[in-house]
């Protein structure tokens, strides 16, 4: 049996299925991941994008700002993989989206945001440390093209930063509860894009798999995790997501058509 199919069958009885995603979701819509072959991290220190550092240190944050300015995330369209994850929303079979990506890509394909949890936040938005102000970001990347290169809060002065969780900062509790109740509900994982290796998040998939459940695991390239799944697609979500969704779908029809009988 083809990998495609092996994933299906092992999704087949589940109906309450938890995404979890990773930024190897969104390299086809041109965002690079940081862990893959093209990852940031080939470029960049991780070592220079700490909390400690962002708050410390004005040189860091205008290197962030500038990024983020020439990042191509505020671009991106959603491409058939987030789709398809919308799709298993639609025909019943999702219970939740987890994700670590920060681009909002789920919700822009349609998930809607009961469905989605950030765990590390969403860089449309960005926060004052000082005040919690919230505002667009694309607001402030306008301040940063135009010459600020650390823009400030306008009402108190503070520092400004990405609503994103950044190494060392603590996760937002609100979505850390969501996980929790949703990794507790859930029959099945089905984790796509990730290297599973950022902790806490990981331990969300951990432990649908503890509680007796498959994993199916969506990837190019082997994760941290590749011992606990059940079956492994090795390719491009884009690809593969489809075709599974579409089996998925396939196989709750007859059962449709038999209980309107
Ligand atoms: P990661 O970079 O550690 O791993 C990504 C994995 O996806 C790699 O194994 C890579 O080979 C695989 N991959 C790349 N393209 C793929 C494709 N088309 N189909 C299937 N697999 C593909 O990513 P991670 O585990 O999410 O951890 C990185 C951290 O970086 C996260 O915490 C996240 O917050 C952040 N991040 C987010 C974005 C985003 O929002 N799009 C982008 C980069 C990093």
């Amino acid at each position: 049996m083809d990998p495609v199919s092996s994933a299906a069958q092992a999704l087949a009885g589940c109906r309450r299925i938890l995404a979890f995603t990773g930024a190897g979701i969104s390299t086809e819509s041109g965002i690079p991941d940081f862990r893959g072959p093209e990852g940031l991290w080939t470029k960049v220190d991780p070592e220079e994008f700490t909390y400690s550092r962002y708050l410390e240190s004005s040189e860091t944050r205008r290197t962030s700002w500038r990024m983020r300015a020439e990042s191509r995330v505020f671009e991106a369209e959603p491409n058939p993989a987030h789709r398809a994850i919308v799709d298993l929303w639609g025909i019943g079979r999702l219970l939740a989206c987890i994700t670590q990506n920060i681009d909002g890509l789920h919700q822009r394909a349609g998930l809607p945001d009961e469905a989605v949890i950030e765990l590390h936040g969403n860089a449309r938005e960005t926060v004052c440390i000082a005040c919690g102000d919230r505002q667009a970001t694309a607001s402030v990347i306008e301040r940063v093209v135009s010459g600020e290169s650390d823009p400030t809060c306008r009402d108190c002065g503070g520092i400004l930063k990405a609503a994103v969780v950044f190494f060392g900062e603590a996760m937002p509790r609100e979505e850390l509860m969501r996980a929790a109740l949703a990794t507790s509900e859930a029959d099945a994982v089905l984790a796509v894009g990730s290297t599973l290796s950022v902790f806490p998040a990981a331990s969300f998939p951990i432990e649908v798999v503890e509680g007796g459940h498959p994993m199916v695991i969506v990837n190019r390239g082997p994760t941290e995790l590749d011992d606990l799944a059940t079956v492994i697609v090795d390719g491009a979500a884009g690809e593969i997501l489809p075709m599974l969704v579409a089996e998925l779908a396939g196989r709750l029809l007859p059962r449709r058509r038999r209980r309107t009988k």
